[in-house]
């Protein structure tokens, strides 16, 4: 077996620190860090530089070509690849890269979703270089990180609002630490670790099912004889062939700097997990893009299918992307990590109340910043949060606020000594006690350090929820810190504050189970928002206290905020609508001919015993009679299917669609797989017309 040192793997296809420390003169790298660190921006002359170390750099690692690498509204990345050529004297080709090409690329804005910022007669879009995130080499090609927007500068994608946000809540975060006298903390970066969910399965079956082609997800199936009920597939013993595929996919990752971490087996049949280790939000993000990516590329190479929609199969657990998310100082200290003292508990209260404060005034936000046609599906189903967003702190959090909102202390905040967690067996180490118990149901928790959201559905770019988590934790930071500027006891202030907020956002806290139906009884007795729905959750984007506080942390325009919301709600109805298509197709191509098949099959069976004696009927009887009956009602149901379809008003607005797709379309659907689900286990192995749920979830 062929040693593996990952200290030499790591990053040696990427532009890092480190590479741009050998080859930039010591002035230009400074300013390279400088202008990431976000003090001031490269001027012509250096960036220069930067491109010429850059390309030749990429043509020893193999590169030929160069792409600006952007993430469009259409949740995947787009990548264009220009060939490091130009022509030199006498017809010669030499190899170029130019300051321009490096930091400013042109798109066709019209061709990407754009919710109607753009016409396609002004469909000019710009891609520009995004410092922040390193450079990398990838088949062949150097892929630079880019932002991308219009000629007005309006964002038209998932990186830019990101990048916004993450100015915005520095500078609030700032402004309140100044007042706890952390006088040396000149930014403040927000952190994420996305914990990516996937299935796998065998090539062959996957190509045999038009719903899984088309639409990532099963759309008719029911359930294996085993689904997960024996828990013995959670963090059982890998498979040789996914181990094979896992060790290539964490050696491509690790190359390109990925700090991919655990892996382990998920809670469903064919279900699997990967999580690296947090880094700053913007580079996670685009990290988990990559491996989002490479999931897909690597699988193929070892016969297999990566599927990373949200729920693939019904009946067992759907795939989700938990979002751990924190705040670090540029001198290393985690915001959400409890202190040792009083003092820096204070302020580690302060800044959990600002998130508690955030998390029940944008509901509807966070809500929204996971909606789509894929996690609606997942949503509230086997083993996922429901719509309902909430708050988990922990038994010992929630103590402490308890104590202050009681008035019982002024200044209770010294974390006491947890104890320890004692295991019974004395040859067993001690283990000290986290300060939370997990409560795996929360949608919005946090676990220690951090807080983990865990809506965020598996195919989705993380940099929508942490651009509005980081939009609505500033506005509340900032909130807080307007209080306390004019404040001469600070301390006392703070802790006064943090009494009236824990009281006022009292109801957004739940440490129960969040998968239970009391819970949502009790949630909308606390008029907590329940938005089932994307088609719900969309258009809350442009309730005015939505707009003005993304206008207020200077995130997104109103205008932006617009056409974002048209091209996701376009987004969705045109999803189900491939749905419908896909279901329709697959009934009438496959369903109908195996039905007929199975009936002939019966029927000539019947003819021939008919002719010797009456008995030994029963069994093709009662099969045909049902067989007959479903198939009557799958009839009824595709016809209806059918109509609703046509009768889609092709001019209604997106919101009209959106609504009629979640009322007439996708009910229609269900109905039809209902009864689909209830033939497919009538009919003979040889007559399926597609492999079915036991053949998919174990085809490895
Ligand atoms: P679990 O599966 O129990 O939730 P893991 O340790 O597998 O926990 O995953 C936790 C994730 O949280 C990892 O990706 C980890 O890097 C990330 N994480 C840890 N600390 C922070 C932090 N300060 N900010 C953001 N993410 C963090
Ligand atoms: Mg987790």
């Amino acid at each position: 077996m062929n040693n593996i040192n990952i200290s030499e793997i790591f990053g040696s296809m990427v532009f890092n620190d480190r590479v741009m420390k050998e080859r930039l003169p010591e002035e230009v790298y400074l300013s390279v860090i400088n202008c990431r660190d976000g003090c001031s921006s490269l001027s012509v002359k250096d960036a220069k530089v930067v491109a010429s170390a850059m390309k030749d750099w990429a043509i020893e690692k193999g590169a030929t070509h160069f792409t600006h690498w952007f993430q469009p509204l259409t949740g995947i990345t787009a990548e264009k690849h220009d060939g490091f050529i130009e022509v030199g004297e006498k017809g010669m080709a030499i190899t170029k890269f130019s300051e321009k090409s490096l930091v400013k690329g042109e798109s066709d804005a019209s061709s990407f979703p754009n919710g109607g910022l753009r016409a396609t007669f002004e469909a000019r879009g710009y891609t520009v270089w995004d410092p922040t995130s390193y450079a990398f080499v990838k088949d062949g090609s150097l892929y630079i990180p880019t932002a991308f927007c219009s000629y007005g500068g309006e964002a038209l994608d998932k990186k830019t609002p990101l990048l916004r946000s993450m100015e915005a809540i520095s500078k609030e975060a700032v402004r309140l630490l100044k007042l706890f006298g952390m006088n040396d903390v000149k930014r403040v970066i927000p952190t994420a670790g996305a914990e990516q969910e996937y299935f796998l399965i065998d090539k062959s079956v996957f190509e045999k099912r038009l719903d899984l082609i088309y639409s990532g997800r099963t759309l008719y199936g029911s359930s294996a004889s085993k689904g997960q009920e024996l828990d013995d597939h959670y963090c059982g013993a890998i498979k040789p062939r996914v181990a094979s595929f896992m060790k290539e996919l964490d050696v491509e990752l690790w190359k390109l700097g990925v700090y991919a971490k655990t892996k382990h087996n998920e809670a469903a049949p064919s279900q699997y997990e990967l999580a690296p280790i947090f880094t700053s939000a913007n580079i996670a993000s685009d990290h988990n893009q990559l491996t989002m990516e490479m999931m897909k590329s690597v699988a193929s190479r070892h016969g297999l299918v990566c599927l990373l929609a949200e729920k693939p199969f019904a009946s067992v657990s759907g795939s989700g992307k938990h979002n751990n998310w924190s705040l670090s100082t540029d001198t290393g200290i985690n915001l959400f990590e409890p202190g040792k003292n009083a003092e820096d508990n204070l302020r580690f209260l302060l800044f959990v109340t600002a998130v508690v404060n955030a998390v029940d005034n944008y509901q509807d936000l966070l809500r929204l910043s996971v909606a789509s046609a894929g996690n609606d599906v997942r949503l509230g189903k086997t083993e996922a949060p429901p719509a309902i967003i909430s708050v988990f702190l922990g038994e010992y959090l929630e103590k402490i606020f308890d104590s202050i909102e009681k008035g019982e202390t002024n200044m209770p905040c010294a974390f006491a000594d947890l104890g320890e967690v004692k295991t019974g067996a004395s040859v067993l180490p001690a283990l000290s006690k986290d300060d939370s118990d997990r409560n795996r149901t929360s949608p919005f928790a946090f676990t220690g350090n951090k807080f983990e959201f865990r809506m965020v559905g598996s195919s989705q770019n993380i940099s929508c929820p942490n651009f509005i988590i980081n939009t609505i934790v500033a506005e509340e930071l900032s909130n807080l810190a307007d209080k306390l500027e004019n404040e001469k006891d600070v301390k006392k202030k703070a802790l006064e504050l943090i009494r009236e907020n824990i009281r006022k956002h009292k109801r957004i806290m739940f440490s129960g189970n969040n998968y239970s139906t009391k819970w949502k009884e009790e949630a909308e007795r606390r008029g907590l928002s329940n938005l089932a729905t994307t088609a719900d959750a969309l258009p809350k984007f442009l309730d005015e206290k939505n707009v003005s506080v993304f206008e207020r942390r200077k995130v997104l325009s109103r205008n932006e905020i617009a056409s974002r919301t048209e091209a996701l709600l376009d987004n969705y109805v045109k999803t189900i609508c491939i749905e419908v298509t896909t279901a329709i197709k697959m009934a009438k191509k496959q369903i109908i001919p195996a039905i007929f098949g199975y009936k002939k099959f019966i029927d000539k069976s019947l003819k021939t015993q008919a002719k010797k004696s009456d008995k030994g009927y029963k069994l093709e009887r009662t099969i045909l009679d049902k067989l007959c009956k479903s198939s009557d009602d799958f009839a009824d149901r595709l016809f209806e299917l059918e109509e609703r379809f046509d009768n889609m008003d092709k001019k209604a607005s997106s919101t009209e669609k959106a609504n009629y797709c979640k009322n007439y379309l996708i009910p229609a659907m269900k109905n039809l797989r209902e009864v689909y689900d209830y033939i497919e286990e009538l009919l003979g192995d040889e007559f399926s017309p597609f492999p079915n749920y036991d053949s998919i979830l174990y085809s490895i």
